[in-house]
């Protein structure tokens, strides 16, 4: 069926996407929200390609883009060189939630899109057959998707989508609602299936914030960044398949992609060597408030809790040298990446920590900070806040400004409203009135819905 080829030059595309933003309208008028921003993509015969970023970066819409269930703002997308018109039929699609229809048994799930294109009922429950079986649910044709596990109800996933032999297979995290042994089984059953040239369809593009799952799988990774999401560049992954984590390149790539989702301004480079590796990663400066020229509402607050923060710069400062290598530290604790990320921007920007080379090392502040008693760990918080927080150093100067030293809170989430979406916004506030309060720079009391600065120290 499917022969994989390796020259991305010489293969056919068969998917591209060109120029393409997308934005949605935000509340009440206030403009629209940029989730993509002109994203070029080509998705070509034999590969399979990695689409990588952090939840929120627009991978599930660029995926939907493709799949035509949703149109760009800008741009275009073609299909075998054709411009796509109403949904792709050449692709489908396999989702996180798995998404089967309760009422209908496994067979007459993986049936359903065949039913949709007219082929009659003899051939219908052949394709289906086959499909169930090469997933590894024969036996369960007749079962209800409420008697089956979840690593067997995604596989039912996988058939419904196979049975289409689509030319593309679209696959949304379709193993982050598993547990870590179904999910590693199932991914290593799909990597088995292409490695053999018997996959279903062509290519495949998988979407994931999983650094390590990319890099198995891939061989292309795609790197997402956020707000908006755009294409900071791609990883080539060459390695020859089935891809060993074992081995050197394997892990110098995970380093390198953990290096750059930790670093939002690194550029990415297509051919990750030892060299490379140590070149393009140049530290970034922090961004500190002072010679930031940003508006401090744009510059989003990572949303974590300051225990979280506290919790993680415990655990490093235990290793040798006050450092910990990235990949083995998200094993350790069990963290996904998507939840690690945003403790380590937290630590970064609070010149907590710094992030090199694949490795989390604690600043002396840092260090300071997980280390002493929590009434010295509140004054390092609120002047490293003061330092380098703008969001929050501007909650406190309108703050001072006022001669009650109080302000309703709604006057800062309708500034928050202006720069994101809603949602977004009351999540910014959220966070920024959490780490204010640790920081004891202010008070808030919810049923007021106001900001207090505290009472004034008698020698102030
Ligand atoms: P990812 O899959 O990378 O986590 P998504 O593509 O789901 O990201 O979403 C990216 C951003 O777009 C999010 O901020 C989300 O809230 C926003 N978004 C997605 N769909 C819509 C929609 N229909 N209306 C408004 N905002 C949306
Ligand atoms: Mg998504």
């Amino acid at each position: 069926m499917n022969q994989h080829s390796t020259t991305g030059q010489s293969a056919l595309s068969l998917i591209t996407v060109d120029h393409v933003s997308k934005s949605f309208p935000m509340s009440e008028g206030k403009g629209t929200f940029t989730v993509l921003q002109d994203i070029h993509l080509t998705v070509r015969s034999g590969e399979v390609v990695a689409l990588l970023g952090r939840s929120g970066s627009g991978k599930s819409t660029l995926l939907r883009i493709m799949a035509g269930l949703i149109l760009p703002t800008e741009g275009l997308v073609l299909s075998r060189g054709k411009p796509l018109q109403g949904s792709n039929t050449e692709v489908a699609m396999v989702f996180q939630s798995f998404a089967l229809l309760p009422w209908l048994t496994v067979q007459e799930n993986v049936e359903l899109g065949l039913e949709a294109q007219g082929i009659p009922r003899e051939d219908r429950r052949k394709q289906a057959l086959k499909a169930i079986d090469l997933v590894g649910l024969d036996g369960f044709e007749n079962a209800y998707p409420k008697e089956l596990s979840g690593g067997m109800k995604q596989r039912v996933g996988f058939a419904r989508a196979f049975v289409l032999e689509p030319k593309v297979l679209f696959m949304d995290e379709p193993f982050s609602a598993l547990d870590v042994l179904t999910s590693e089984n199932l991914r290593g059953e799909i990597d088995d299936l292409w490695n053999a040239g018997t996959f279903p369809s062509q290519s495949i593009v998988i979407v994931t914030h999983n650094i390590e799952e990319a890099v198995f799988l891939a061989d292309r990774v795609v790197i997402l960044g956020n707000n908006p999401g755009v294409i900071r560049g791609e990883v080539i992954v060459n390695l020859p398949r089935p891809h060993d984590r074992s081995s050197d390149r394997f892990k110098l790539l995970v380093d390198y992609i953990y290096n750059v989702m930790t670093n939002p301004t690194a550029q990415v480079t297509g051919e990750v060597t030892d060299t490379v590796q140590k070149i393009t990663l140049t530290k970034i400066p922090p961004t500190t408030a002072l010679d930031s020229p940003k508006n401090p509402y744009t510059q989003a607050l990572p949303h974590v809790r300051v225990g979280g923060i506290s919790g993680l710069l415990e655990l490093i400062v235990d290793q040798p040298e006050g450092k910990d290598d990235l990949p083995r530290l998200a094993e350790k604790i069990q963290l996904e990446v998507d939840d690690l990320l945003p403790l380590l921007d937290a630590a970064v920007l609070l010149g907590l920590a710094e992030v090199q080379q694949g490795d989390v090392n604690l600043t002396a502040i840092g260090r300071d900070f997980a280390t002493t008693t929590i009434l010295r760990s509140k004054d390092i918080f609120r002047q490293q806040v003061l330092e380098r927080v703008p969001l929050l150093i501007s909650i406190v100067r309108t703050l001072q400004e006022k001669r009650n030293r109080s302000m309703r809170s709604d006057f800062f989430l309708d500034i928050l409203d202006e720069h994101y979406p809603h949602e977004e916004a009351a999540r910014q506030f959220s966070t920024a009135v959490d780490w204010g309060r640790y920081a004891e720079l202010f008070e808030y009391n919810a049923s007021e819905e106001r900001l207090y600065l505290p009472e004034p120290m008698v020698n102030e």
